[in-house]
C-alpha cells in the first residue's frame, strides 16, 4: 500500500491567557491511500487538533509550532495558505466536522450546500452543480425530494448523510471523520459507519475516523492509534490492538466496553482524569493514572518500541 500522508513529530499548542496548552506534542504515524485509521481517546487528548493541523485549519489561539504533514509527497506546513486552499483543502483532503450536521445552513436547501463547492472548487455552473448534487446525495440514499428541503426538515441520520456527500463532492484521497455519529442513536450510527467505509472504500479513498469510543473504531479501522494527552501512545493493526493491546491507558479503554455477550461483570472504568495539558506530568503523561507507574515512569518520557511489525507502544513496560 502506498503512502498518503505522513505526520512527523507534530507539535500544535494553544496559547491562551492561562498558559500553553500542549495540545499535540510530537506526534508521528503514516497512512497509506486507501486505508482506514481510527483515532481514539478520551475527549481533550488533541485528537480533533490533530485533524484540523492536518487540514491547516488551527483556530487561533492554537499554532503548529513544529513538525512536518506530508500529503502525497508535499508538505502541507511549508505550503502558502493559498496553495492549500486550491490544492489540498477540501480537494485532496476533507473533513466532517464534529457536529457539522447541526451546521448546516439553514437558508440553504440541501442540494445547495452539496453544490456549492462543486460551483466554488471546479467551476461547475448552477444546473450542472444541481445535477452533480443529485448524484451525490442519492449515492448516500437520499432522493430528490430531500435535495429540496431545508435541513430542519430532516432526521440526524439525514443530515448527517448529507455532511457526507458534501466531504465526498470533490472526491478527496483523504477524509478526516470527527465523531461523525455521537448525536445519532445506535442503529443509525451504525448505518452511516457503514455507509462512510463503504463510500471511501469505493472510491479508493483513505480515512481517519476519531472517536473517544473504540468501540466504533473497532466497526471501521484497518488500523488503531490511541492519543493520551497529546500523544500517540500505541498504534498498530486493529487486530493486534483489539486481541493484545500493550499499553496500560489502551487496555483500560478497551475494559471499559460494555460486552453484550460477555458473562455480567462490573464495568471497569481508568481511575483519575487526564493531565491538564497546560503542566502535563513529567516522564509518561499517564503515570498518575496507571496501575504499573515506576519512578523511572515518573522521571522520563519512555520511548516508543515496536513490539510487533507496525505495533508501536509508547510504554516502559517494554523498552529493553
Ligand atoms: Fe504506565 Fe510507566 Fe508504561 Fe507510562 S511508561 S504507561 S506509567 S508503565
Amino acid at each position: 500500500m502506498s503512502e498518503l500522508l505522513r505526520v512527523e513529530n507534530l507539535k500544535v499548542y494553544y496559547y491562551t491567557m492561562r498558559g500553553v496548552v500542549r495540545a499535540v506534542d510530537g506526534v508521528s504515524f503514516s497512512l497509506g491511500r486507501g486505508e482506514v485509521m481510527g483515532l481514539a481517546g478520551e475527549s481533550g487528548c488533541g485528537k480533533s487538533t490533530l485533524a484540523y493541523a492536518i487540514m491547516r485549519l488551527v483556530p487561533p489561539p492554537g499554532r503548529i509550532v513544529g513538525g512536518r504533514v506530508v500529503i502525497d509527497g508535499a508538505d502541507v506546513l511549508r505550503m502558502r495558505e493559498d496553495e492549500v486552499r486550491r490544492k489540498i483543502r477540501w480537494r485532496k483532503v476533507s473533513m466532517i466536522f464534529q457536529g457539522a450536521m447541526n451546521a448546516l445552513n439553514p437558508m440553504h436547501p440541501v442540494w445547495y450546500q452539496v453544490a456549492e463547492p462543486l460551483i466554488y472548487h471546479l467551476g461547475l455552473d448552477r444546473d450542472e452543480a444541481y445535477r452533480k448534487a443529485l448524484e451525490l446525495l442519492s449515492m448516500v440514499g437520499l432522493d430528490e425530494s430531500v435535495a429540496r428541503r431545508y435541513p430542519h426538515e430532516l432526521s440526524g441520520g439525514q443530515k448527517q448523510r448529507v455532511v457526507i456527500a458534501m466531504a465526498l463532492a470533490l472526491e478527496p484521497d483523504l477524509v478526516l471523520a470527527d465523531e461523525p455519529t455521537t448525536a445519532l442513536d445506535v442503529v443509525v450510527q451504525a448505518q452511516v459507519l457503514n455507509l462512510l467505509k463503504r463510500l471511501v472504500r469505493e472510491r479508493g479513498s483513505s480515512l481517519i475516523i476519531i472517536s473517544h469510543d473504540l468501540s466504533v473504531i473497532a466497526e471501521l479501522a484497518d488500523r488503531v492509534a490511541v492519543m493520551y494527552a497529546g500523544k500517540i501512545v500505541e498504534q498498530g493493526p486493529s487486530e493486534r490492538i483489539y486481541r493484545a493491546p500493550k499499553h496500560p491507558y489502551t487496555r483500560g479503554l478497551l475494559r471499559a466496553i460494555p460486552r453484550l455477550r460477555a458473562p455480567r461483570t462490573k464495568l471497569s472504568y481508568i481511575p483519575g482524569q487526564p493531565p491538564d495539558l497546560r503542566s502535563p506530568p513529567p516522564g509518561c503523561r499517564f503515570h498518575p493514572r496507571c496501575p504499573h507507574a515506576t519512578e523511572l515512569c515518573r522521571r522520563q518520557e519512555p520511548p516508543t518500541v515496536e513490539v510487533a511489525p507496525g505495533h508501536l507502544v509508547s510504554c516502559w513496560l517494554y523498552a529493553g
